[in-house]
């Protein structure tokens, strides 16, 4: 029985710091290896874990037995686990949460028994259907026998066979069933698609996308670890250089990984890699059902698709030949995790190409400070991208002056005459424009002018937006829905003001301005069903929108030719954020949103609105000079001690009870302060955080700050180590946080 010995040490999703020790029962003797899944006790439950290594001798007497293997082979190569294990160590959780974290949900599932998923028993036909899953939601659970029993004489069998196809429930006999079956549909096939098919044309380069290739060559030949930033001004052919350095790995038998922000927001890309890379690359996103994930997760672990594409998750692919892992957008926030384990997509992407010793391309056109700053200290290599291809000229960017323009300050008026003038103009040529403001909704908050009442969510320390389509003021964190009120809750006054704006009032403002033009609007309110996203994208695309009005959303990688103008209505939304990130944001957002202008023949023209056109971030975002940009930010931010120079660690405590949670922070800090006293660390509060109230929990916050990653980590764990364990208020631990709200 080689180096494994008769005890299993395995990770459980449970916040234990160490993975648990099992005995392995006689059958399993030999079998068992690192990186299988288990059944295991846990309390009074079974859960599934993963074996992540064996000892021969038990630390404790009397330990448990492994119930059950879950899989005949390995399922996680050793680079997987140790990812998971570095993610762990540094985001200062379990193994077992991370690797929970990692792992698509139908692999989490107990085996043998079915679990409900979060489907709506409505849409089920049969009654014995939504019987059976209403059953499992209420009950949790429950093995096919005991449903059985639940529903005697009536087809369960069947009734879990459909609910199944729907990806409503999960069987744990039907998942290693499927696993089988691709095995045998692997085995039939004497030759794998991908070999056979034929890639779609690639585009003429240019001298610089050459040069780039070039200077990469022998690292995506050769192999081995390096960081690559890509620096690449908008429409400068970022995207060709990674087709072609993908090409050039898989042509060497190697699988790549693409991270992009938000999968549903680049049809475009998908595209080009299912033209270049035909019937081989797989997708992965939240949407997928739970079966339909599974079959992409074993179509990449056993490599029958060599270019695995996918939103920030992804990173976590099972691809075991990776030779190139490539990160669109480098800076795009959506790569931050801000639930559980709060780990980041691309820091993780550059983790794990250093594990399995292969190339990281991080691309942008307005890299994260943090990128730049280690490309320029040669901790990463540096290539850059100055030209738009085709020698297309970058936009010309304005920026209006709001205050000099009487009743537009006050947010009476959302255009501006240079920007309503240009509007028009560009609609009577035939040409599309795009309109960018980062808040959804009618109007930010509804105030009353007698006594200054603002409408509040009941649960959260935040004012309540308004959304007329709707007739009702919505919390954007909790989705409490109230319809307007008629009369101030405060004084009786029959008038509540609608104050600021979102995207649905500048739509509105937009159909009585400009009543011929056909406008569309995308955000998270037109984006909710399935496809409706895609079909927006599209109808823009073709033409048969002549304006389309929208969040970050429309700012991301969409390269439509037809659009010559670009409106920030108020850049100021993103800039007063307390955040340190603040002015990175804006810079970044108005250069990717300009970016959007004038792709094809026609030049183009981007109109900036604000308060403050005097703001550092405005000249260097007219003059398209990174550069400029990143020596300013950075000098500020080395004064501030922010990062890249200093490292955040923030702790947040939150509970229902706020007294309680208030002195579970105020203890902590003074434990911490205690024992920190001659580290070099910085502890900053305990604060209420600036949302001091959210879905009726109360919460404070604590920041770590360092220049000395490990100490700080070190803090971050005694920090979770001296909070007491109970239910009056829990601690969330994130490092490197891009979000303190
Ligand atoms: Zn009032
Ligand atoms: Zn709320």
């Amino acid at each position: 029985m080689d180096a494994r010995g008769k005890y299993a040490l395995v990770a459980v999703p449970a916040p234990l710091q160490e993975p648990l020790t099992y005995a392995v029962p006689e059958a399993l003797a030999g079998r068992l290896q690192a990186g299988m899944r288990v059944l295991v006790p846990l309390g009074r439950r079974r859960v599934t874990g993963v074996v992540v290594g064996f000892q021969r001798e038990s630390p404790v007497a009397g330990v448990k037995e492994v119930s059950e293997a879950l899989d005949d082979e390995v399922l996680f190569d050793r680079a997987f686990l140790d990812l998971c294990r570095w993610a762990a160590d540094y985001y200062v959780a379990s193994l077992g949460e991370m690797l929970a974290t990692a792992l698509p949900p139908l692999l989490r599932t107990e085996s043998r028994v079915v679990a409900a998923f979060a489907a709506d028993p409505e849409s089920f036909h049969g009654d014995l259907d939504r019987e059976v899953l209403d059953a499992l939601r209420k009950r949790g659970p429950l093995t096919p026998a005991a449903l059985g029993r639940l529903f005697p004489r009536r087809g369960v069998k069947s009734a879990l066979d459909r609910l199944a196809a729907a990806g409503a429930v999960t069987l744990g006999e039907r998942l290693r069933g499927h696993v089988r079956e691709a095995r045998r549909r692997k085995a039939a096939r004497p030759e794998r698609a991908a070999e056979t098919a034929v890639p779609g044309a690639a585009p003429v380069l240019t001298r610089e996308q050459q040069r780039v290739l070039g200077s990469m060559e022998a690292r995506l030949r050769d192999g081995g670890f390096e960081t690559l930033l890509l620096h690449g001004v908008t429409g400068s052919g970022k995207t060709e250089v990674y087709l072609q350095a993908m090409e050039r790995v898989r042509s060497r038998g190697l699988q790549s990984l693409v991270l992009v922000p938000e999968i549903a927001l680049t049809p475009q890309l998908l595209d080009r890699l299912e033209a270049r890379f035909p019937g081989d690359v797989a997708v992965l996103h939240s949407r997928l059902t739970g079966a339909e994930r599974w079959r992409q997760w074993w179509r990449i672990a056993q490599g029958l698709a060599r270019v695995v594409v996918g939103a920030r998750s992804a990173v976590f692919a099972p691809a075991r030949a990776l030779g190139l892992i490539v990160v669109d957008e480098e800076h795009d926030y959506s790569y931050k995790q801000e639930e559980g384990v709060r780990y980041h997509g691309r820091d993780l992407a550059v983790v794990r190409g250093r594990i399995v010793g292969c190339p990281v391309i991080l691309g942008s056109a307005t890299p994260s400070v943090e990128s730049y700053h280690n490309a320029r200290s040669g901790r990463y290599r540096m290539l850059e991208l100055t030209e738009r291809v085709e020698a297309r000229p970058m936009p010309a960017v304005e920026i209006v002056d709001l205050k000099s323009r009487p009743g537009q300050a006050a947010g009476e008026k959302l255009f501006s005459e240079p920007l309503l003038r240009a509007l028009r103009e560009n609609h009577e040529q035939g040409l599309q424009s795009l309109i960018f403001l980062n808040r959804r909704g009618f109007a930010s908050f509804l105030q009353c002018w007698a006594c200054g009442f603002v409408v509040q969510c009941p649960r959260c320390s935040i004012s309540l937006t308004y959304h007329l389509g709707r007739h009702s003021a919505f919390c954007h964190h909790c989705d409490f829905r109230q319809r307007k009120p008629d009369a101030c809750p405060g004084c009786g006054n029959l008038s509540l003001s609608e104050v600021g704006a979102g995207t649905e009032r500048v739509e509105h403002e937009l159909r009585r301005l400009l009543p011929k033009a056909r406008i569309g609007r995308m955000d998270r309110d037109t984006t909710g069903p399935r496809g409706a996203q895609e079909r927006i994208f599209r109808s823009w695309e073709k033409g048969e929108l002549d304006i389309l009005v929208g969040t970050q959303m429309v700012a991301k990688g969409h390269d439509v030719g037809g659009v010559t103008l670009v409106g920030v209505i108020l850049a100021d939304s993103s800039l007063n954020l307390p955040d340190f990130r603040a002015v990175e944001k804006t810079f970044q957002i108005i250069s990717q949103v300009a970016g959007r202008a004038g792709r094809a023949l026609r030049p183009g023209r981007v109109i900036v609105q604000t308060l403050v056109p005097g703001h550092y971030c405005f000249g260097p975002a007219r003059g398209h000079d990174y550069p400029a940009f990143f020596a300013t930010e950075t000098e500020f931010r080395r004064e501030l001690g922010y990062p890249p120079f200093q490292h955040l660690v923030h702790l947040r405590i939150d509970g229902a009870d706020g007294d309680k949670v208030a002195r579970s922070a105020r203890d902590l800090a003074r434990d911490l302060r205690r024992r920190e006293a001659r580290e070099p660390v910085e502890i900053l509060g305990p604060a209420p955080a600036p949302i001091a109230r959210l879905r009726n929990r109360y919460r404070w916050q604590i920041l770590l700050k360092g220049a000395n990653r490990p100490a700080l980590l070190a803090a971050a764990r005694r920090a979770v180590a001296l909070m007491p364990r109970g239910r009056a208020a829990r601690i969330h631990v994130d490092v490197d946080p891009y979000n303190m709200l």
